[in-house]
């Protein structure tokens, strides 16, 4: 399962999911994924037209489904509310956001060692050549400060990654309500991978 977290995203919406569509087909007839595949829009409460136009898309496409939130959670409840309900429906789950700056043609590469054995893969970003100087500055420190307190981040990965149905599973019994995933994940300590790619604009 593919795992997006849906906030106010009316105007990506249409693409985004054309080109992941475009992505299954091709996953399928390498025989990376099968039919019970999805694409699994989360709408976090979204103010504008993201949940008519996922309720569009789930009647046009099997391949995608939708979850409604109640209210806007925020990205990481809703990231991980997304995992938790299909966890028990997946080998395995990849998280990534909605306007596609990940890129998703590494996603084949992630199933692909997920396939040889691991449990986390990690989708990290190679350059950061499309961001400003501050941007750049600020996140460099975010990291360091965050692996000053001890929290064992992976350097330039968000939360885009392919996570086993097994360890979605360890996660259903954490308790830590403050939730940053991407710190998290480390922690459980399955065997992990990482995968390169270069952000969009
Ligand atoms: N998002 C969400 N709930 C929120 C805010 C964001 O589900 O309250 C989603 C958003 O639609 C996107 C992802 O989380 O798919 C990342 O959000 P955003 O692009 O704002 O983060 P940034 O790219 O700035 O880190
Ligand atoms: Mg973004």
């Amino acid at each position: 399962y593919v795992v997006v977290p849906c906030y106010n995203e009316e105007a990506v919406l249409h693409e985004t999911s054309k080109q992941m569509l475009e992505l299954f087909g091709e996953m399928k007839n390498d025989g990376l994924i099968n039919d019970n595949s999805r694409i699994v829009f989360v709408d976090d409460g979204s103010k504008d037209k993201t949940w008519s136009i996922i309720d569009e898309l789930t009647k046009a496409h099997t391949e995608i489904s939708g979850i409604k939130l109640a209210k806007n959670a925020g990205h990481q409840n809703a990231l991980f509310g997304g995992l938790m309900t299909v966890k028990d429906d997946c080998d395995c789950a990849i998280s990534i956001d909605a306007d596609l700056q990940d890129d998703i043609h590494i996603i084949p590469d992630m199933v692909r060692n997920f396939i040889d054995g691991y449990d986390v893969v990690y989708g990290v970003r190679n350059k950061r050549d499309t961001d400003t100087f501050f941007k750049r500055f600020t996140a460099e420190g975010f990291y360091k400060l965050l692996n000053w307190m001890g929290a064992e981040v992976v350097y330039n990965h968000a939360d885009y990654r392919l996570i086993s149905a097994r360890v979605l599973k360890e996660f259903a019994g954490f308790k830590e309500v403050n939730l940053f995933l991407r710190g998290m994940i480390p922690l459980v300590g399955f065997k992990s991978t990482s995968v390169f790619y270069e952000r969009h604009e």
